[in-house]
C-alpha cells in the first residue's frame, strides 16, 4: 500500500479483527517477545521500563515521547555479538556485527554500541557526523549508499572509516580521487545485487534487478567493479563484498541464496586476480515481533543457522578454509526496534458506525504519523495496550489514530483496549525504536517527541523534545 491522499481508507473494512489478532482473554495482558525486556506493571496497573512508571515519565517529560530501555538495546546488541561469535569461530575465525544506524542513532547510541564491541554502519554525512561526535572508533565505521557525496567520501576518507561500500562506477572514480587527494588508501567493498529480494517469510530470487542499489552479478557487473577498483590500487584497497536482501526477514533461505552468490563470486575474483578479501557482508534485516504474529529467531539461532549454511558454500567451493574471508551481518532493527516504546496520551475517542450493524473505535492520541510513519508507509502492524492504570472492562477493538490531518494517519490499524479507555489515559506501542524517530517528520508543524533512556529506576534525555522556536528558527521570514 501506498500513502494516499485524504480519504476513506479502510472504509472497505466491516470493522472486525485481521485473523492473526485473537480476543484477549487478559487485555492488560503484555506479550514478552513485544516488548523490552524490563518491562512490567506496578501494582495500580502502571507500565514500568528500565524501572521507571511511565505515569512519572510523561509528567516528567511529556508525551509523545519515545521511552528507550538502555540495558535491553545492549542486551540484544550482546546477544548478537555474543550469538554469532560462537558459530562462525570455526567457519571465518569472527564474525563482526554492524548496527545499521539508520534505524536509530543518537551519540549515546554510538557509545553504547562501541562499549559492547559492536562496529557501526552509516549511509550518510550526517550518521556519520553522530558517530564523529560520539567518539565512535573510525577503522570500526562502515558507510554505505548509492549516492554519496563528494563531501561525504571526503568525511569518511579524513576520519579514516573501516570500510565504504562503492554503488556504482562512477562512485569508484570519484572515491579513488577523493583518496590520492587525501594521500589515503580507502578500504572498499562492493555492494553486489544478488538478485534476492526478502520480504518476512517468503523470498524471491530474480534473475534481474529492478532497484537502485549495487552492482549486479547478472551482467558481469560486479566482477567488471572489482576490476575498476583494482586498477587504483595507489588509492583503493579492495577488501570485500557486500549485500543486503531486503528488511523483517524470519526465515534464512533469501541469505542462503545471497551467501551462495557472494561466496562464488568471491572465489571468482580472487581467483582472477590473485588476491585475498578478507571480509563478506550479509547485510542486515532480520525481524522483531511488532504484533503477536511475527516470530523471530534469537540472535543465537540465527547466528547458528548463517555459520552452517555460509559455511556450507564454501565448502562446496572447495577453497582452502584459511583462505575464507570473515563474515559480517547489519543488524538495525533488531538490535533497537524492541528496546523501544512510544507512549501517548488518549485524546478524542469516536465510535464510527459502519452500516450494517458494525463500527470501529476510533482512539486519537497525541502523536500519530510523525513520530511513526511505518503504518501509513507499509501498513506495518503494531500493537499497544493501557499504561497508566488496571482495568477490568472488556476488551473493545480499537484503531489507534493520530492527531494529523491525513485519514491514513493510523499509528496502530488493530488491537483490543479496555472499553473504559478515556481522554487523558496513556497508551504504549511497542517495537517503536527502529525506523520511527529517524523516519519522523514535523507534519503539521509537530515538533518530534524526545528520545528518553530508562535504566535501573532512573531516566535521562538522550534527544530532547523539538519545540515550536526550534521549528520557527528555521523560517527565516
Ligand atoms: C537498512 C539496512 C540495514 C539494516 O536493516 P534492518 O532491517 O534494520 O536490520 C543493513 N544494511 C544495509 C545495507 C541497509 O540498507
Amino acid at each position: 500500500m501506498r500513502a494516499h491522499e485524504a480519504g476513506a481508507l479502510h472504509a472497505e473494512g466491516y470493522g472486525g479483527p485481521p485473523i492473526w489478532l485473537p480476543y484477549p482473554g487478559d487485555v492488560m495482558e503484555l506479550l514478552p517477545q513485544l516488548w523490552p525486556s524490563t518491562i512490567g506493571r506496578d501494582a495500580d496497573g502502571r507500565l514500568t521500563v528500565g524501572g521507571v512508571d511511565v505515569v512519572t515519565l510523561a509528567r516528567e517529560f511529556g508525551t509523545p515521547a519515545y521511552v528507550l530501555d538502555e540495558e535491553d538495546f545492549r542486551m540484544r546488541a550482546r546477544a548478537f555479538r555474543d550469538g554469532f561469535a560462537a558459530p562462525f569461530e570455526p567457519v571465518s575465525g569472527r564474525a563482526d556485527i554492524y548496527y545499521a544506524g539508520k534505524a536509530f542513532l543518537c551519540t549515546a547510541v554510538a557509545r553504547w554500541v562501541a562499549e559492547e564491541g559492536l562496529c557501526l554502519d552509516v549511509c550518510s554525512g550526517g550518521e556519520l557526523a553522530v558517530a564523529q561526535r560520539a567518539g565512535f572508533p573510525a577503522e570500526r565505521i562502515g558507510l554505505h549508499g548509492n549516492n554519496k557525496s563528494v563531501a561525504e567520501l571526503e568525511q569518511a576518507v579524513s576520519y579514516g572509516v573501516g570500510r565504504i561500500v562503492v554503488d556504482s562506477f562512477e562512485e569508484i572514480e570519484r572515491l579513488a580521487d577523493v583518496a590520492r587527494r587525501h594521500g589515503a588508501v580507502a578500504p572498499v567493498m562492493i555492494r553486489v545485487t544478488v538478485g534476492v529480494e526478502a520480504h518476512t517469510h517468503e523470498f524471491i530470487a530474480t534473475g534481474h534487478e529492478d532497484q537502485k542499489f549495487g552492482f549486479s552479478l547478472q551482467n558481469g557487473q560486479a566482477a567488471q567493479a572489482a576490476r575498476a577498483v583494482l586498477r587504483h590500487s595507489d588509492a583503493l584497497r579492495l577488501g570485500g563484498l557486500h549485500s543486503h536482501i531486503g528488511s523483517q526477514i524470519f526465515d534464512t533461505g533469501g541469505f542462503e541464496l545471497a551467501a551462495r552468490r557472494l561466496v562464488q563470486l568471491h572465489a571468482a575474483v580472487c581467483a582472477e586476480h590473485g588476491i585475498a578479501m578478507e571480509e563478506i557482508d550479509l547485510g542486515g534485516g532480520f525481524g522483531i515481533a511488532y504484533t503477536s504474529q511475527h516470530t523471530p529467531m534469537a540472535p543465537g539461532e540465527l547466528g547458528a543457522q548463517l555459520a552452517d549454511l555460509v559455511e556450507r558454500e564454501f565448502t562446496a567451493i572447495g577453497d582452502d578454509p584459511s583462505s575464507w574471508p570473515r563474515v559480517s551481518v547489519e543488524p538495525g532493527r533488531a538490535i533497537v526496534g524492541p528496546s523501544t516504546v512510544t507512549l501517548y496520551e488518549v485524546g478524542t475517542i469516536k465510535e464510527v458506525d459502519l452500516g450494517d450493524g458494525h463500527a470501529r473505535t476510533y482512539v486519537s492520541v497525541d502523536g500519530g504519523m510523525s513520530d511513526n510513519v511505518r503504518t501509513a508507509l507499509y501498513e506495518a502492524d503494531y500493537s499497544c495496550t493501557l499504561a497508566s492504570r488496571r482495568s477490568d472492562a472488556a476488551p473493545r477493538l480499537s484503531r489507534v489514530v493520530g492527531k494529523h490531518c491525513e485519514s491514513g494517519d493510523i499509528v496502530v490499524l488493530d488491537e483490543y483496549l479496555p472499553a473504559d479507555l478515556r481522554p487523558g489515559d496513556l497508551i504504549a506501542v511497542p517495537g517503536t525504536g527502529a525506523y520511527c524517530r529517524a523516519l519522523s517528520s514535523q507534519y503539521n508543524h509537530t515538533p518530534r517527541p524526545p528520545v528518553i533512556a530508562v535504566r535501573d529506576g532512573s531516566a535521562r534525555v538522550l534527544v530532547r523534545r523539538e519545540t515550536v522556536d526550534d521549528l520557527l528558527a528555521l523560517d527565516l521570514g
